[in-house]
């Protein structure tokens, strides 16, 4: 076993620990935890080297899109209950986004980037106040297990006597009046990439159970209000898509007729992923098939060639469609996660066949798609 593994096992106990601390009366604790693995996924480098520090405010805009779904009503009826120590409460964060969406984005399936662009200055003031709750209660107090303080995930620099003017003046652009960064403990980055695919649906089973459990529904219904890929439709891109492919199949390059699916390339289960850049048209036989795999080498070329050759049409079906794009964080996230895959892992080629990954191709393509 390398030190890298050790490490990762170690992080991966004390993740564990965290998870069974039950001092959190809300979700915010899974919300953190899930926010803080997006973004070093996100903030990979182009080159591979994981993030060493992350944003309050970086936080607070994860922090409100992993949320979004979730305050939406629950099948037509009310917000789900996500916190709030007597029965009818509702966590303060969760409360917020409820009121905007209400205010501006009725529809259940209005992803958040649409929100964002409809009422920015509402906008910007939900993220502010969302930042201002996170420095207040959770970024301090998840580190806590049992009696004291371990500073095992992140450093920082403010106390529980900060005060909301502070940060206030922060948000409106005052300089120095807040340090708003979490200093990742040197292997932290690198460990929670390296430990998606496992903390990923762990996390989201943890969340699932408590919001079950604060609402007495079965935990079974929730899963997929709450994380799945099936909230946003994707029918709209299919058409644009498929002309960009020229009619034919992404993954086995036959003509599309027949039943086809819109595809995440990078799976959802993985790091969900709404953008332009990630979806691609498949025969629904081929998507099947492929399920949560990751892509072999020789789709990621395609991909990446697709994303290189008609970047400028991309950009056209996304503006037309008023479609979430951002190529940079789509490849940051594939390449954290090609290149921390384990030397054994088994990418899916077609059909049944699954292949042994060969990273220096897959990174050389995801490489050509650097601007
Ligand atoms: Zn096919």
């Amino acid at each position: 076993m390398t030190d890298q593994d050790r490490g990762a096992i170690g992080l991966a106990e004390r993740m564990l620990g965290l998870l069974d601390e039950g001092s959190f009366s809300a979700t915010y604790k899974y919300a953190l935890l899930m926010a803080l693995l997006d973004l070093c996924l996100e903030k990979m480098s182009g080159r591979g080297v994981p993030p060493e520090t992350v944003t309050t405010r970086q936080l607070a805009e994860k922090v409100v899109e992993l949320y979004w779904p979730h305050a939406a009503p629950y099948r037509g009826q009310h917000v789900l209950r996500q916190g709030g120590v007597r029965q009818g409460n509702q966590a303060e964060i969760v409360s917020a986004i409820a009121a905007h969406r209400a205010g501006v984005a009725r529809d259940p399936d209005q992803p958040v980037f649409r929100a964002r662009l409809a009422d920015p200055e509402r906008f910007e003031k939900l993220v502010r106040f969302v930042e201002w709750k996170l420095i207040e209660m959770p970024i301090p107090r998840l580190q806590w297990v049992g009696p004291e303080e371990i500073r095992f995930l992140y450093e920082y620099a403010w106390t529980k006597h900060v005060r909301q003017s502070e940060v206030s003046a922060y948000q409106r652009g005052a300089p120095r009046t807040f340090d708003n960064r979490l200093l990742l403990r040197a292997g932290v980055a690198e460990n929670l990439v390296r430990l998606n695919g496992l903390l990923r649906p762990l996390l989201h089973r943890e969340w699932a159970r408590m919001v079950a459990a604060m609402n007495r529904l079965p935990e079974s219904e929730l899963d997929d209000f709450l994380f799945g890929a099936t909230r946003v439709p994707l029918d709209p891109v299919r058409a644009p898509l498929l002309s960009l492919q020229a009619g034919r199949c992404f993954y086995c390059q036959t003509r599309l007729s027949g039943p086809s699916e819109v595809d995440h390339f990078i799976p959802w289960a993985r790091y969900p992923n709404n953008g332009l850049e990630n979806l691609v048209v498949a025969h629904a036989r081929c998507n099947n098939r492929k399920r949560d795999f990751l892509a072999a080498a020789r789709h990621v070329e395609n991909w990446s060639g697709r994303a290189r050759a008609h970047a400028s049409d991309l950009e056209v079906v996304a503006s037309e469609l008023d479609w979430e794009r951002d190529p940079s964080r789509s490849r940051s996230v594939a390449v954290a996660i090609y290149s921390r895959l384990p030397e054994e892992a088994r990418l899916w080629e077609r059909e049944s066949e699954l292949v042994a990954m060969e990273r220096p191709r897959i990174l050389a393509a995801l490489g050509r798609l650097a601007a």
